[in-house]
């Protein structure tokens, strides 16, 4: 059965208890939020410095056990049998979809739809939602930092539909500019989407605000891309649409989960109104010769033979992430990407981008003057340290940026100061390098 993390693998300081930059400060401070032996992957080699969560998180035992249990003691397709191992798949699923549903704050459990991740989230809402509503003179609004899971599927919607595509420019820091925002949004918006934090600068965007401010102008749907956000922050998804949001799209891998898994929750009204996406086995309710009608929520956006496995893997990260408080695990992050800008920030020809530590999450994008990203990453790779290089599927914002490419360093609760420390002494060996090259 899942496990949570036990208790005392936990430090015993507050997460967000001062933390001194530096390698001998490192020594004495807190280590990881959760203990990285609680991560099989992790555990195998303590050499190992895994900067890449906000591309992809490792697993905690919990999950992969969570996984293995499923198919050793429940597997079946479920919905379709009358036998007794088909029924527990069957609420095997439905009590995963409880349980990430608790996690992001969604009371109406039918409202949250599995996935295969944020990308087909966007696709679906675009594709049933936008078909259905956006037409000619109309216009879709996304952001300059939007990822291009939500970026592309909105600008060919758009085209599609013959609306105008819209791009809210950004601060100079790297935050959503309102003012821009309230001026592109107005009666003709129909979609207005942007992330709840930036994958390329790990800017957290002010998603109450932001509804508040379409809801005042227009009658657009809210679609937030929470890809960054179900991992680092709490949801609350009820919360948000209380304030005027009416998707919310997440990945189950970015949160300790299975890949191949994640949610879309949106409002009640909305989705039942929605035309299905998909077609096939579970979504429909009676087939006739000439016409078919549909099932209910959530059954009619899941066509075909669910990923039962991956979503009860899901709702064990979501179990563990929840008990450990989301709360903490940002403080946790917020301390490790301070202390790794300002280390950074101090080092001759490093451009560090994007706003300050308390407005982002575990992210850092940065440019070293004379050492392209790639090689930055080969270099650090060959001392064990796994840092992304490239555009982060945001090309309109690297042009804004002036760069083709960051290197990005991101941190999660198995990360610790010495992550932080491989990092700097890593971006150093290749100033090094380059310099005397
Ligand atoms: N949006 C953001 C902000 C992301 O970071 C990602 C993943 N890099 C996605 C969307 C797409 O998620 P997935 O690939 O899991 O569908």
């Amino acid at each position: 059965m899942s496990t949570f993390v036990s208790p005392d693998l936990l430090p015993a300081l507050p997460a967000d208890a001062p933390r001194t930059a530096g390698s001998a400060a490192a020594a004495d401070a807190p280590g990881a939020l959760v203990a990285r032996a609680e991560f099989p992957l992790l555990a195998a080699d303590p050499t190992l410095r895994y900067l890449d969560s906000a591309a992809t998180a490792q697993k905690p035992r919990a999950v992969l056990d969570a996984l293995a249990d499923y198919y050793a003691r429940e597997n079946a397709n479920p919905h379709r049998g009358a036998y007794r191992l088909s029924v527990a798949a069957t609420e095997a699923y439905a009590a995963a979809r409880a349980r990430v549903a608790r996690f992001l704050g969604v009371g109406d459990a039918d409202t949250l739809l599995f996935v295969r991740g944020t990308t087909e989230a966007m696709n679906l809402v675009a594709g049933s939602w936008g078909r259905a509503h956006v037409g000619a003179g109309d216009e879709v609004v996304v952001t300059a930092m939007d990822h291009h899971a939500a970026f592309v599927t909105w600008q060919q919607l758009a085209i599609a539909r013959g609306a105008t595509f819209r791009i809210c420019e950004l601060t100079a820091d790297g935050r959503i500019d309102l003012d821009h925002l309230a001026a592109l949004v107005g009666p003709r918006t129909r979609v207005v989407a942007f992330p709840h934090v930036s994958n390329a600068l790990g800017t957290v965007n002010p998603v109450r605000e932001i509804a508040a401010l379409v809801r005042e102008r227009s009658a657009a749907i809210v679609v937030v891309d929470g890809a960054q956000g179900a991992p680092h922050l709490a949801v609350e998804f009820d919360r948000l649409a209380a304030a005027g949001v009416d998707f919310y799209a997440c990945s189950g891998h970015k949160v300790g989960g299975p890949m191949g898994i994640g949610a879309l929750v949106g409002r009640r009204a909305l989705l039942e109104a929605m035309p299905p996406w998909q077609y096939g086995g579970d979504m429909i309710s009676l087939v006739e010769d000439q016409r078919t009608t549909w099932n209910v929520l959530p059954h009619k956006f899941e066509a075909g033979t669910p990923n039962v496995a991956d979503a009860v893997g899901l709702a064990a990260a979501c179990d563990l992430l929840g008990a450990l408080g989301l709360d903490r695990v940002l403080a946790h992050e917020r301390a490790l990407v301070g202390q790794a800008m300002a280390r950074l920030a101090a080092l001759d020809g490093v451009r560090v981008h994007g706003p300050s530590a308390e407005r982002r999450s575990g992210v850092v994008s940065f440019s070293v003057e004379g050492v392209h990203p790639h090689d930055l990453a080969t270099i650090l790779d060959e001392r064990g340290v796994c840092i992304r290089a490239g555009h982060h599927c945001a090309q309109p914002l690297m042009r804004r940026l002036g760069v083709s490419a960051t290197a990005r360093a991101s941190f999660w609760v198995y990360s610790d100061p010495a992550d932080v420390d491989a990092l700097v002494d890593g971006v150093q060996a290749a100033q090094r390098l380059f310099d005397g090259g």
